[in-house]
């Protein structure tokens, strides 16, 4: 297990020490390329659904027990996120597999496409694997990006087909997941293992800012209408805005593309991000609201909201036997919501579902920093192992 993270982890390294693999890169797909190799070895039927997921699949009897995590990351992200889970789940699969345990039901491992939404929105492979991607996801692209469509082809991808990745309900059992943290609280607490009560919602946003074109050198600055002044003092404002309200509520501006973008050039366009998230969907909603009414503010501008992902509690049965089985191990555990996205969420809107999170030092993810020491990956990964081989034979 070890091995095969390092293996990924030199794949779309940077030299910070750090890891690029945006999802359908050459990086992403040779990770997954070397995943469905590791697969095949350990004796699973290996297939690419039409969303660029890859599944391994050992049979067995009624509804599959999957395991899931993904292999893409965010620009120079760490080795940790995702990654830990895909190997942690293929090491189960494996080990259950060789050992023959819990042959009753089929046991999956996937790697699902986009959870990072690099190219549009987050948790794209999940969300099209339960029937949650419509044509908007494929159109929609990041600011000055090809659209998501776009970059599945250049992936060999037919994104028409979208559909096909779509599973049937009662095919699925059940939903696990190990990710680290990405926050400081399992460390704080010197606890080795997270169990996950609930998933934070997200809305993501653009706004659009028009100004005026202008040379920078004739044109007076008081006569300028300048997009990126405009958007510089919203993005102050939907900061203010944060900072007033409950904890309940948190959000973020991550990127500003201005247009022409030009040292000499009046900004004639800005386009911010903005994502707001919290477990409450009425906070998220009275956000969404504010932020059309800040934008009517400003003739000419529009905001478009491109992702609306549910919060959503994990499973109360499959978090009792995590817990059980945790107890059983004597693995000490702390129950959480967990503040960052993940593809558990999207299986938890159709399927039971559970996550389990292992420490991240000094709470940093999304960084080269990124770190968890390998004795801290091993209880979460010997608390999922267990769990999944009691439920397969529950089943
Ligand atoms: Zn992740």
């Amino acid at each position: 297990m070890r091995e095969r993270f390092q293996a990924l982890a030199a794949i779309g390294k940077t030299p910070g020490g750090g890891v690029t693999r945006l999802a359908f890169s050459p990086a992403a797909l040779q990770a997954h390329r070397l995943a469905a190799r590791w697969m095949e070895e350990a004796g699973l039927r290996v297939r690419d659904d039409a969303a660029g997921n890859l599944i391994g699949r050992r049979e067995g009897t009624g509804p599959a027990i999957v395991i899931g995590s993904h292999l893409d990351t965010v620009p120079d992200g760490g080795a940790f996120d995702g990654a830990l889970g895909v190997v942690a789940g293929l090491e189960v699969v494996q080990r259950l597999v060789e050992e023959k345990r819990g042959d009753a039901s089929p046991l999956e491992i996937v790697a699902h496409a986009d959870e990072e939404g690099s190219h549009h929105a987050g948790t794209f492979g999940s969300r099209a694997m339960l029937g949650e991607v419509g044509e908007e996801d494929l159109l929609g692209h990041q600011p000055g990006r090809e659209p998501l469509a776009a970059v599945m082809r250049g992936a060999g991808l037919e994104p028409t087909r979208i559909g096909q990745a779509r599973r049937e309900r009662t095919g699925l059992r059940a939903y696990f997941e190990l990710h680290i943290e990405q926050g400081p609280v399992l460390e704080s607490l010197g606890i080795p293992v997270g169990i996950v009560t609930s998933i934070v919602g997200i809305d993501q946003y653009l706004v659009r800012v028009p100004g005026q074109a202008r040379h920078a050198g004739t044109t007076p600055v008081a006569a300028r209408d300048d997009a990126l002044v405009k958007a510089a003092r919203a993005i102050q404002v939907i900061r203010e805005f944060l900072l007033m309200r409950p904890a309940d509520l948190i959000g973020n501006v991550g990127s500003v593309s201005v247009s022409p973008g030009a040292m000499n050039v009046v900004p004639a366009e800005a386009i911010l991000s903005v994502e707001f998230r919290s477990a409450r969907a009425s906070s998220l909603d009275e956000a969404g609201n504010w932020l059309v009414s800040l934008v009517a503010e400003h003739p000419g501008a529009t905001v478009r909201r491109t992702l609306r992902e549910h919060g959503c509690p994990m499973s109360a049965e499959l978090t009792a036997l995590l817990e059980s089985v945790a107890r059983s191990l004597g693995i000490a555990t702390h129950q959480m919501p967990s503040g960052a996205g993940h593809d558990a969420q999207v299986w938890g809107r159709h399927v039971p579902a559970a996550m389990l999170f292992v420490p991240s030092r000094g709470g940093i993810s999304h960084s080269p920093e990124e770190w968890t020491d390998w004795e801290d990956v091993i209880p979460g990964a010997d608390v999922l192992l267990n769990a999944v081989a009691a439920l397969a034979t529950a089943d």
